[in-house]
Parts: C-alpha cells; sequence; structure tokens
C-alpha cells in the first residue's frame, strides 16, 4: 500500500461542484427560508454563490473580500477584510456563501462585518463543506461534513495550488533542494507529497511548471529543473 500523503489532496470536479452546490441549494429550500441578496466570500465563495443564486432563484449577489495576513514577529494568519465597504441592507435576508469552513476566522470576521456594518433583516451562513473538528463555527447550512482534514483542490485555484505544491516540494524536500530534479522524479516526489497523480491534473501540471520559470522560481535546466528563489 502506498504511504500516506504528506498533504492528503482531494481534487474537486466540475461536476462535483454542481452536484455539491444543487444538495445546498436542497437543504436551504427544504428549511423554508428564502434569501433576498447572496455574499459571496471572495474568493472561494463565488462559484458556489452563483450557482445558488441560480438554484434558488436570486438575483442579488454582492461580495466581501477576506484576505490573510502574517502577523509581523508572530507566525499566525489573521484573516482581515479587504474594501470593508458600508451599506443598508436592513430590508432585507442575506446569505452568506464560502466554499469550505476550514478554521471558520474568515466567515467569523465576514458574519461580525455584515451584521454591524450592513445591518440585515436576517443573516445565515451557507458553504459546500464544513470541516466540523476544527471549525470554530458551524454553517447554518452546508452540504458536506469532513471529518477528517483534507486540501480540497478545487477546479478554480488549480494552477495556483499546482504552483504552490510543486513551490513546496522544492522548499522543503530534502532530494530536491538545491539539486536538478527530473520531470518523472518531480512527479513521483509531487505523488508521495500530495496522494494525487499529476496526470490527473491535465493542462494544468505543465502550466504551473512554465509560469514558475516565467517567475524565476525554478529554472529549466539540462536534463530537468532547479529551484532558483523558494
Ligand atoms: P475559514 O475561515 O472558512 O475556516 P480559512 O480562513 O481557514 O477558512 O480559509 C479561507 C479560505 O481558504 C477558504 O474559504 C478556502 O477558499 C480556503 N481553504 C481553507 N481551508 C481549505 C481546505 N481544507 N481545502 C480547500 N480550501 C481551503
Amino acid at each position: 500500500m502506498a504511504a500516506k500523503p504528506k498533504v492528503p489532496v482531494k481534487l474537486v470536479s466540475w461536476d462535483e461542484i454542481v452536484e455539491w452546490s444543487r444538495g445546498l441549494a436542497s437543504r436551504i429550500e427544504e428549511s423554508g427560508w428564502k434569501p433576498d441578496v447572496i455574499v459571496a466570500v471572495a474568493r472561494g465563495g463565488y462559484v458556489p454563490a452563483r450557482l445558488l443564486c441560480d438554484f434558488l432563484d436570486v438575483t442579488d449577489l454582492l461580495s466581501v473580500q477576506s484576505q490573510h495576513w502574517v502577523e509581523a514577529a508572530r507566525m499566525a494568519e489573521k484573516a482581515i477584510l479587504k474594501f470593508p465597504y458600508k451599506l443598508d441592507l436592513s430590508d432585507l435576508k442575506v446569505l452568506l456563501v464560502d466554499d469550505i469552513v476550514d478554521t471558520g476566522d474568515t466567515l467569523i470576521l465576514a458574519k461580525d462585518f455584515i451584521a454591524r456594518e450592513w445591518t440585515p433583516k436576517d443573516l445565515k451562513i451557507a458553504a459546500l463543506q464544513w470541516i466540523s473538528p476544527v471549525a470554530k463555527i458551524k454553517p447554518d447550512y452546508y452540504y458536506i461534513e469532513v471529518k477528517e482534514w483534507i486540501w480540497f483542490q478545487y477546479p478554480w485555484t488549480r494552477l495556483e495550488d499546482t504552483m504552490q505544491f510543486i513551490t513546496r516540494i522544492f522548499r522543503e524536500d530534502e532530494r530536491v533542494k538545491g539539486k536538478i530534479i527530473r520531470e518523472d522524479e518531480l512527479k513521483s516526489v509531487f505523488k508521495e507529497w500530495y496522494g494525487i497523480e499529476p496526470e490527473s491534473l491535465g493542462f494544468y501540471w505543465d502550466m504551473a511548471l512554465e509560469k514558475l520559470a516565467a517567475k524565476g522560481v525554478l529554472e529549466r535546466v539540462e536534463g530537468g529543473f532547479k529551484a532558483v528563489k523558494v
């Protein structure tokens, strides 16, 4: 049996996103509650929020953007809201939507901000997935409860994630650090780290290597790749 990957990854397909969003919409409908406005947490909540608008027949879609900030002198990442604009939603029922509730920090922040600054008539939270053992909040609606932490590789961050996955190998793997590595070797190390086949990423694999080379993170050399600045 293959060893456990260092970072367990599940590749999520577009079809699964549609299926999960449809399931989430059904849960909301079955509860008898209907939002007037949907607010997507950027950027992860955009696609699920747009699909919920379609499935729940909601026209108004807004968004708030969260950002992770590495606090100086502390390695802890703190979530902050970028562009904290004011609105008056006192006549409206609001549904705040994100892809996943992991720590829950982003959603706690967004929910408090909206409640305080936009004063909606009602405010509920929906997420496709909820990592119940680690999350500080439980969303009002979710489709999948995740009991063991996994990185869900959503289709809208496939390039970004693949680039980060590869960079991390060059930064941390002793067999690769400072060396020239052949692409087939890199593929097998990648499989070991993340438990997924680079082939399953389709064109994103080549694109990620190209972008990393263009950014000067990696260099394409005779016989393979070498890290330049990771
Ligand atoms: P939350 O505040 O929702 O717990 P975090 O603050 O930990 O989430 O992360 C914010 C965003 O990072 C999420 O909305 C999602 O886009 C991404 N993210 C966090 N954890 C995961 C995960 N396990 N798999 C995929 N994406 C994740």
